[in-house]
């Protein structure tokens, strides 16, 4: 290579680096908002206020409905003031198979009929499956007419969805279904709904995680839990965190838990979360906590996060963070252990 053509390659790399760099940097400010379009609390007077949740998150380019309401017409009037559309949507999500997070589905099928939609793989459940027909006992000695197909089975067996034609992608395990999208898929140990699955869904920004969850069945910590292993950096959580019923104690454990133990940076809570929950929260996390009433809509740019907050005083006392980190240390907080012990003994029967 003679000097000329050393000069225009290195002229070349240096107008390649000026036109990359500035797209690093704006992939480093991630945009975009969460719409709470369902809840039963709220102070924008154009929503209808009904228990359930569902929320439009615009994010990394995609615009995604997560839940659908308890109430096909509260949500389709709640829609409607929002002024959003349904007919451009990316896909759906159900977090799972409760009524209070799915109603709204029909309205959602009668504008856009053909959306995609994420759904948990249930075994014989609402969202449709199928199983090959190897599963069951055959027996060649009985006459066709007592077979079941006359002996003559379809290789795989479906079973029906209350949506017949829809578009539902069953999800079975954790799952990124587009760049940087995630859905986390859990199970339920509780007492009441043991065995229901459940799907997170876990945005990773080049600020942190951001997580929306419906109703946290499976536990609130254990939904950290697997999105730590996508990003440990978690900037904010929004969504039901199942508390609503909890004692003092366990509110006060869960709260250490999103401080202390996985560091939340901005929490936004709703629908299953719980009054006393929201006080706690509001109390540990001062302007950190984000107002997710039905009709909020909460930016996702970069005021939202630690940037613009960084040198504030801790928000909480020192005495409360001091009871609240007994509290978590005393026992386990969300009863694992106490599931894992019931389930030791039972074994051991
Ligand atoms: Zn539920
Ligand atoms: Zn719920």
């Amino acid at each position: 290579m003679d000097l000329r053509t050393n000069l225009f390659v290195a002229a070349a790399l240096a107008a390649a680096a000026v036109l990359v760099t500035p797209t690093r940097i704006a992939a480093a400010e991630p945009t975009g908002q969460i719409t709470i379009v369902y809840d039963a609390f709220g102070s924008d007077a154009a929503m209808k206020k009904d228990w359930g949740f569902s929320a439009l998150v615009e994010i990394s380019g995609k615009r995604i409905l997560f839940d659908t309401g308890n109430d096909a017409d509260i949500f389709a009037a709640n829609i409607k003031a929002k002024n959003i559309d349904l007919t451009s949507i990316d896909f759906v999500v159900l977090s799972h198979r409760h009524s209070d997070h799915m109603a709204g589905l029909n309205h959602v099928l009668s504008v856009n009929p053909t959306v995609k939609i994420y759904a948990p793989r249930e075994g014989f459940g609402i969202y449709g499956s199928s199983l090959p027909s190897s599963f069951y006992r055959k027996d060649e000695s009985l006459p066709p007419e007592m077979r079941y197909y006359d002996g003559k089975p379809p290789e795989v067996m479906k079973f029906g969805t209350a949506w017949q034609g829809a578009n539902i992608e069953p999800i079975d395990k954790t799952t990124e279904i587009a760049p940087g999208i995630t859905l986390i898929a859990l199970v339920s140990d509780a007492p009441g709904t043991k065995e229901l699955k459940e799907l997170s869904l876990a945005v990773n920004t080049a600020d942190g995680l951001v997580l929306v969850v419906g109703c946290a069945h499976s536990g609130i910590e254990n939904i950290l839990e697997a999105a730590k292993a996508i990003n440990p950096r978690i900037r904010l959580i929004t969504g039901g965190f199942h508390l609503v019923a909890a004692s003092d104690e366990v509110i006060a454990k869960a709260v250490a838990a999103f401080k202390d133990t996985f560091k939340v940076e901005n929490i936004a809570p709703g629908h299953c979360t719980g009054e006393p929950t929201f006080a706690a929260l509001k109390r540990a996390y001062g302007d950190r906590y984000l107002y997710a009433g039905v009709g909020t809509s909460l930016p996702l740019g970069p005021g939202m996060g630690s940037v613009g907050r960084r040198g504030e005083g801790p928000a909480i006392q020192e005495d409360d963070l001091a009871t609240y980190r007994q509290l978590a240390q005393r026992e386990d907080p969300f009863g694992i252990l106490r599931a894992l012990q019931q389930r030791a003994r039972l074994s051991h029967l």
